[in-house]
């Protein structure tokens, strides 16, 4: 089992910045790369932030800050990875988007360096299919926001090997989190179960059977859930359930996975949740107020 020094992150939105983070402060020298200089500047604000939040609560000292701000390199360039043990890709959820990332990682990193992807729903096999190294390659599906949530599904494709598992598994025990297994089928465990629940949700939107705040209330005091669904769809982004929903529907060939229209439409008007200002819910003001 090869040591792990350096972990690269692709993708410096809200997945990529999480995992960025939890590395730096398990003590990794981290590399984190976006395709957009932006994001990567907004990117390292949130960790700043993310970790100012930490240190107030006790969590982490600022020396432990400092120091784990001081690991992170950024760069758009794929270059960066140069030296990276393990890569894990962070970035949007889109296969061809995916698999070109991949095919520019493999020819920057370490032949040794092991790959592994964030997707919340692809086929982990196909993904690792378009590299030179389906061995070394592996699911980790991190949970947002990552600094908080406590699990990491772990996700091995048709030829990832024992080592690589190995790997992964003494990396998510030195970053704090704990694992569950889930075997490579559309969206793996989690996002089995709970993207269904978020698209009937939007389902009983687009109906007409409650409004935003009545379908939220009632599953957060009815269902007991900590916030409703259509607050969690904005808080994931709608571009990514979308996403989810068009792989269960695709990979399943069941029609209880279509997509509603009503998250398609949300989608194609750029309103993606949270992360664009905009979602079920309108984020300009003070207190989030119900787009309908
Ligand atoms: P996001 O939109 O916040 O961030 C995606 C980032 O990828 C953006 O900063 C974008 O600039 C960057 N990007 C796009 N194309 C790129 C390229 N060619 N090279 C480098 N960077 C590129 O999305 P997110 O919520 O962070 O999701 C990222 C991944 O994590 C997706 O695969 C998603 O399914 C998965 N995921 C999301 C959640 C969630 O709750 N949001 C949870 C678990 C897993």
């Amino acid at each position: 089992m090869a040591d792990i020094k350096t972990v690269g992150v692709v993708g410096a939105g809200q997945m990529g910045n999480g995992i960025a983070h939890v590395c730096a402060l398990a003590g990794y020298d981290v590399a984190l790369s976006d395709i957009s200089g932006d994001a990567l500047e907004k990117g390292v604000a949130t960790i700043e932030q993310n970790m100012s939040r930490q240190v107030a609560r006790d969590l982490i000292t600022p020396d432990d800050m400092k120091a784990a701000l001081a690991r992170i390199r950024t760069s758009t360039e794929l270059s960066v990875f140069e030296a990276s043990n393990l890569i894990i890709e962070a970035a949007s959820e889109n296969r061809e988007l995916k698999e070109k990332i991949f095919e520019g990682i493999c020819a920057v990193a370490p032949r040794d360096a092991y790959l592994a992807t964030n997707t919340s729903s692809i086929s982990i096999t196909r993904l690792a299919a378009a590299t030179d190294r389906p061995e070394k390659f592996i699911g980790l599906h991190f949970m947002n926001p990552v600094p908080l949530m406590q699990l990491m599904e772990i996700i091995r494709g048709l030829a990832t090997d024992q080592d690589t598992y190995d790997t992964a598994l003494a990396f998510s025990q030195r970053i704090g989190k704990t694992t569950t297994n889930a075997e490579d089928y559309p969206a793996f465990i989690v996002n089995r179960i709970l993207m269904p629940m978020i698209n009937e949700a939007v389902y009983t939107l687009y109906e007409g059977v409650g409004s935003v705040e009545a379908i939220d209330t009632a599953m957060r005091l009815g269902a007991n859930h900590p916030m409703g669904p259509l607050t969690l769809a904005d808080f994931i982004g709608l571009d990514t359930c979308l996403s989810i929903m068009q792989v269960l529907h695709d990979g399943l060939a069941d029609t209880k996975y279509r997509p509603c229209p009503l998250l398609v439409k949300y989608v194609e008007a750029g309103w993606l949740g949270r992360k664009s200002g905009r979602g079920f819910y309108d984020y300009s003001g003070d207190a989030p107020v119900p787009t309908r």
